[in-house]
Parts: structure tokens; C-alpha cells; sequence
């Protein structure tokens, strides 16, 4: 009975150093993954009061060498082991519950993506054109759409191969995103046609942004592999831009799509390169620059 105590009395403190120990390096692990600074201050701070405690029961463990004669010793070193089960319960579920959100949002984010251009799908567009349809009725707020397509890709396929055709998708999609809001939803619509639905956007603004990212897709310059950069330029191209808007009561997904798609095929009809707004001012009901 008298070697028990203290052996238990060590062992359970001794544990309990333990598992705080690993508690602090879960700590660490879910640090890593936190995107928010406060959050992530939060933790930090957490951690820190993790490590005192670990020097706290690493001091007491040390006074109180062998000291536990009975029961009556003993209530500090289980409050201490129940102390760090808790402690260790705590950032081991909450590592946990985060890989878990993590993997939520990142299958839901992969669900939404397209993978070559690393903008949203057809999918997502859809309901987003949906969504903003009814605020756009609701709110009586304006709506527009722009249609933007590559101007002869399949000459850029042709001549370069489609690893490089890829390459210029990819660098449409990062221009695209870089020069619009995060309130605008940039899509690919299909193989090298992109569609840019911009909420509470009039079509004067809108055409005025068209203007802008055809302006910049014509400074854009794509590199080659490394092999042929030093015979070849890096690859420039253009794009033809159709812009539609709709306003109020009579919005509607289908008419707002024809129309920024009438406005698109206009462009190539009139020579390609081009911004062109939507010719048929009947089918969006609306505000269409001109
Ligand atoms: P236009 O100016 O009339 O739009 O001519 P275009 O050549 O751009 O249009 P067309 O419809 O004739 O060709 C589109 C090409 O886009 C054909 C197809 O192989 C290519 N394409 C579609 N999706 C992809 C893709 O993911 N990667 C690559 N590299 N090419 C693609
Ligand atoms: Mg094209
Ligand atoms: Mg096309």
C-alpha cells in the first residue's frame, strides 16, 4: 500500500504531462490549417496556455516526488489526470471536426470547379443564373450576362497542341477571375466559352468591363514549354464578347442567356475581336449598352 499511492500519484501527473504534450501538438496541426487570423490567434493563445500547464504539473510533479500517502494526496494528481483527458478530448475533436469541414468544403468546392480553368461550371452557373434571376425580379435590381469566346482556338490547338490550348484556358480563367468581383460568378460554359454573370451590373457598366477584359486578354501573353520558347513568341490571342442585361419583372434565365448569346455570335459575325451588346433588345427585356 505505501510504494501504491506514490506510484500512482507519479504515474497519473507524469500522464497527465503527457497528454497535454499531445494536446499542444494537435494544437499545431490544426494551427496549419486555419485560414482566419482570429481564429488562428485564438488557438495560438490556447496552445500557449497548454505549454504553462504542462510547466505547472511538470513543477508539481517534481515538489511532490513519491509525497502521495493516501487518498486525501491523491485529489490533486486525478484532478490533473482528469484535467488533460479533457484537454486532450477537446483539441482532438476539434482536429478533428476540422479535417472534416475541410473535406466538406472542398468536395463541395471541387463539385463547383472546373478543373482545367480553375473557374466555376456549367453546374454552378446555372444555379447562380437562377438565383440571381429571382433577385433581379425581386429586387428590381439590373442583371447582366457577358458570353466571352476565344477567337480561333482551334487554330492555337492546331498549331501548338492542346497541352498549350490548355495552357491558354488556364490563363483566361486566372485574367478573368483577377479582373472581376468576387460578387461575379466567372463560368465556363463549354470547351473555350466563358460566361461572366455580374448581379446589380447595368449594361453600361457591364459593357464597360467587357471593354476592359478584352482589353487586357489582348495585352495577355501565354509562355511556351521551355523547349520551344526560344523559337517560337509566346502565344496572344483574342476574344469576341457578347453582354446582355435584363432589369426587374421580366427577367428570366433563358431570354438572358439567348440574348448574351445573340449578342456573342454578332461579334463573330462582324469580325471577331470585339465587344458587341445584345442585338435583340426584346429577348432581355432591358438595359443593353450600346
Ligand atoms: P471561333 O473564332 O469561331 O470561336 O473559332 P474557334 O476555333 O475558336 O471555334 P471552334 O468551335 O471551331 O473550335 C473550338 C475548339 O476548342 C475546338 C476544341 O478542340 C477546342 N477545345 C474545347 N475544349 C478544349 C479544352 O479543354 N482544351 C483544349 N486545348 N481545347 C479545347
Ligand atoms: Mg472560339
Ligand atoms: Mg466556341
Amino acid at each position: 500500500m505505501s510504494t501504491l499511492f506514490p506510484l500512482m500519484g507519479n504515474t497519473m501527473v507524469i500522464l497527465g504531462i503527457t497528454m497535454l504534450a499531445i494536446a499542444s501538438i494537435k494544437v499545431g496541426d490544426l494551427l496549419q490549417r486555419l485560414p482566419n487570423r482570429q481564429l488562428f490567434r485564438s488557438w495560438q493563445f490556447l496552445r500557449l496556455l497548454i505549454l504553462l500547464f504542462i510547466l505547472g504539473y511538470t513543477g508539481f510533479s517534481l515538489m511532490n516526488w513519491d509525497s502521495y500517502l493516501g487518498w486525501s494526496h491523491m485529489l490533486v494528481p486525478i484532478v490533473f489526470f482528469g484535467g488533460a483527458i479533457f484537454v486532450l478530448l477537446v483539441c482532438t475533436l476539434s482536429l478533428k471536426t476540422t479535417k472534416v469541414v475541410q473535406q466538406v468544403y472542398s468536395l463541395q468546392k471541387e463539385a463547383v470547379t472546373d478543373p482545367l480553368m480553375g473557374i466555376f461550371n456549367r453546374r454552378y452557373l446555372d444555379r447562380r443564373m437562377q438565383e440571381e434571376v429571382l433577385t433581379c425580379r425581386d429586387n428590381l435590381s439590373p442583371l447582366t450576362l457577358m458570353m466571352l469566346d476565344i477567337d480561333h482556338f482551334k487554330k492555337i490547338n492546331d498549331t501548338y497542341g492542346h497541352p498549350v490550348g490548355d495552357e491558354v484556358l488556364k490563363a483566361l480563367g486566372n485574367l478573368l477571375v483577377h479582373h472581376t468581383r468576387n460578387a461575379d460568378v466567372v463560368a465556363r460554359y463549354g470547351g473555350e466559352e466563358v460566361a461572366v454573370l455580374l448581379p446589380n451590373t447595368s449594361g453600361s457598366e457591364a459593357k464597360a468591363l467587357a471593354v476592359r477584359l478584352h482589353k487586357e486578354i489582348a495585352k495577355l501573353r501565354v509562355p511556351l514549354p521551355e523547349v520551344d520558347r526560344t523559337t517560337r513568341p509566346p502565344i496572344s490571342f483574342s476574344v469576341s464578347i457578347g453582354v446582355a442585361g435584363c432589369n426587374g419583372g421580366s427577367a428570366d434565365t433563358i431570354r438572358l442567356l439567348t440574348a448574351a448569346d445573340l449578342a456573342l455570335y454578332q461579334a463573330k459575325q462582324n469580325g471577331r475581336n470585339r465587344v458587341e451588346c445584345c442585338p435583340d433588345l426584346r429577348l432581355a427585356t432591358a438595359t443593353c449598352a450600346t
